[in-house]
């Protein structure tokens, strides 16, 4: 027997639509690329994603085009989530960081009819334009008078577009099923792969990252700073996130250097916030030097690379800011688990907190998880057996966009998906992430956690950075090796570093070799590239050997 309730679709328009009926005079804020802080309200917003989804119409768009969007965490941005989306067709947001190759693989791979870019980001098109074969016209998002000069074919101003359309639309009813956003993996893992989203995956994710325990606690009395790009895996959903929830949104643009996120964060009086690591070692950086304290942010998530011990303490004992380590994937919209902590765990002393902490978090309710070993068989939540660690749930991919080999390389027969993260599971639920698969060191047949290593030496005083690969080695098959940069004006020496290891890892962890070098080479999302680091020390002779 079914129930007798409403079968109402799940479509992304209803979140704007909600914000403009119920939090209309609420701001979204955005640092502009052309320079000054533009401010408007969700009810201004929705009007002008009305006139676009009217100008979308007019150039053409149908449902089920691809439309791709390069653009930094900004008001145009955000109005072409909802409009490209809402009239049926797919919000494309390509990673600008891609390498070259990679975004005309990805644009030539979604088949993106056309092509919304900041100013930033036309001289790259310009350069790529000839290889990106199904596109029919680009759009560069400014007004007249900030238009640049431009060998794009045809290139159309955005504000030139919504003038002259009028400021309501109907809403075609679509099935809650239909895809409305793509996004390609950064390609950390090889080729970039996508992430073909619908409207009712989006919506669920949504409504579950506005709540307290499964994400970043939204509400109307919030004010959110999403420093994680739209172009990563939609800022980890709050753009869709804050108008359901009526909270303020902050968008910082291009800058996310500390002292304009610091201006931002103390201007706009900024509650919760989130973004990678490399960002918030950013922040405290320049708050060490400046001498400068977070007066208003209450919540800063972090996740998408481990977040270190010492960022943890220093936000905490510092600034008063809670820590909430997260952890997800680009195919799953992304959130997968939070740790925000359990109530009976608050009596615990600060340290005993952080060891919680510094773990991954919990499932968020929808995502179902497990561990598996090598055979596929499921092992104890102990904290002890490690695995790799397979989800399920309503707002995570079921298949690759267009890839079939790459779809069956990483979903079972039972509907899981097989993230390539290799982690334990303790009876609380915490997860902690030990490697990804392939970066895992085998080590005389035991494996050692590059993670763990990375973590305890980026609490060293003198490094800035540091990385662990694997290198060959003729009696133990394989031994790590640690990259680090110093901090500014330091100069560690490499026998010090393994010193101040010798009481956090195990003895036989510890790197055979430590190499200081001035940068470690960065994928598209800010995490260390493994691949490049492996390239670069291929061949490499361990003074151990
Ligand atoms: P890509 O796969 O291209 O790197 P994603 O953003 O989808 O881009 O990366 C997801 C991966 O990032 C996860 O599978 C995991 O390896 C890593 N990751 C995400 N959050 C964390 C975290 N809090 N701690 C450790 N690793 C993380």
């Amino acid at each position: 027997m079914h129930g007798l309730m409403m079968d109402t679709p799940l479509l992304t328009p209803s979140l704007i639509v909600y914000a403009a009926d119920y939090h209309g005079d609420t701001e979204v804020v955005s640092r502009s690329v052309e320079g000054p802080i533009h401010r408007y309200s969700y009810r201004e917003a929705y009007a002008r994603i009305q006139r676009l989804a009217n100008a979308l119409t007019r150039l053409g768009v149908r449902e089920g085009d691809r439309v791709a969007t390069m653009a930094w965490n900004g008001y145009r941005h955000f109005e072409l989530y909802f409009a490209i989306s809402g009239i049926g067709a797919i919000c494309h947001t390509i990673n600008p960081r891609l390498f070259h190759e990679q975004i005309t693989y990805i644009v030539n791979h979604a088949e993106d009819r056309f092509i919304f870019a900041d100013i930033t980001f036309v001289e790259l098109l310009e350069s790529l334009q000839v290889r990106l074969g199904a596109v029919e016209g680009y759009v560069i998002m400014t007004d007249a008078a900030h238009m640049p000069e431009t060998t794009l074919p045809d290139a159309m101003c955005y504000e030139t577009l919504l003038e002259r359309e009028a400021e309501e639309f109907a809403w075609p009813a679509l099935d809650e099923n239909t895809a409305s956003a793509l996004c390609y993996t950064s390609g950390t893992t090889g080729r970039p792969k996508g992430a073909l989203y619908s409207h009712r995956s989006t919506v669920l994710h949504s409504l579950s990252v506005c709540t307290v325990d499964n994400a970043i606690a939204l509400s109307s009395r919030v004010t959110v700073l999403p420093a994680v790009p739209m172009f990563h895996v939609h800022a980890w959903g709050i753009p869709y996130a804050a108008p359901a929830s009526g909270a303020k949104l902050v968008l910082p643009g291009a800058r996310l250097d500390g002292e304009s996120l610091y201006e931002l964060l103390e201007d706009e009086r900024v509650t919760h916030t989130a973004g990678v690591p490399t960002v918030w070692l950013g922040l405290l950086d320049y708050l060490r030097e400046s001498g400068n304290k977070l007066n208003h942010l209450e919540d800063l998530l972090v996740g998408g690379a481990a977040a270190p011990l010492s960022l943890i303490r220093e936000f905490e004992e510092d600034h008063g800011v809670n820590i909430v380590h997260a952890w997800g994937m680009t195919e799953m919209s992304p959130v997968g688990t939070t740790g925000r902590l359990k109530r009976k765990f608050e009596s615990l002393s600060p340290e005993a907190r952080r060891e919680i902490k510094r773990k991954q978090g919990r499932a968020i309710y929808g995502v179902e998880l497990k561990i598996v070993d090598d055979r596929g068989t499921r092992l104890p939540h102990d904290g002890k057996s490690v695995g790799q660690l397979m989800v399920r749930g309503p707002w995570i991919a079921r298949a690759y966009y267009k890839d079939p080999d790459a779809t069956a390389a990483a979903f079972d027969d039972e509907g899981w998906f097989a993230t390539g993260d290799v982690v334990n599971i303790d009876p609380e639920g915490h997860v902690q992430i030990t490697d990804r698969a392939k970066d895992l060191i085998k080590s005389g047949g035991e494996w050692i956690s590059s993670i763990d290593l990375e973590n305890a030496a980026a609490g060293h005083p003198d490094l800035a950075e540091a990385a662990v690969i694997a290198i060959a080695h003729p009696k133990w098959g394989e031994r790590p090796l640690l990259v680090a940069v110093p901090r500014k004006g330091a100069q560690p020496t490499g026998a010090a570093v393994v010193d101040f290891l010798r009481d956090k890892v195990a003895k036989w962890w510890l790197p055979d070799d430590v190499v200081f070098v001035d940068e470690l080479p960065h994928t598209a999302t800010g995490k260390v590239s493994k691949l490049k680091l492996r390239e670069r020390f291929a061949g490499y002779k361990l003074p151990t050997e």
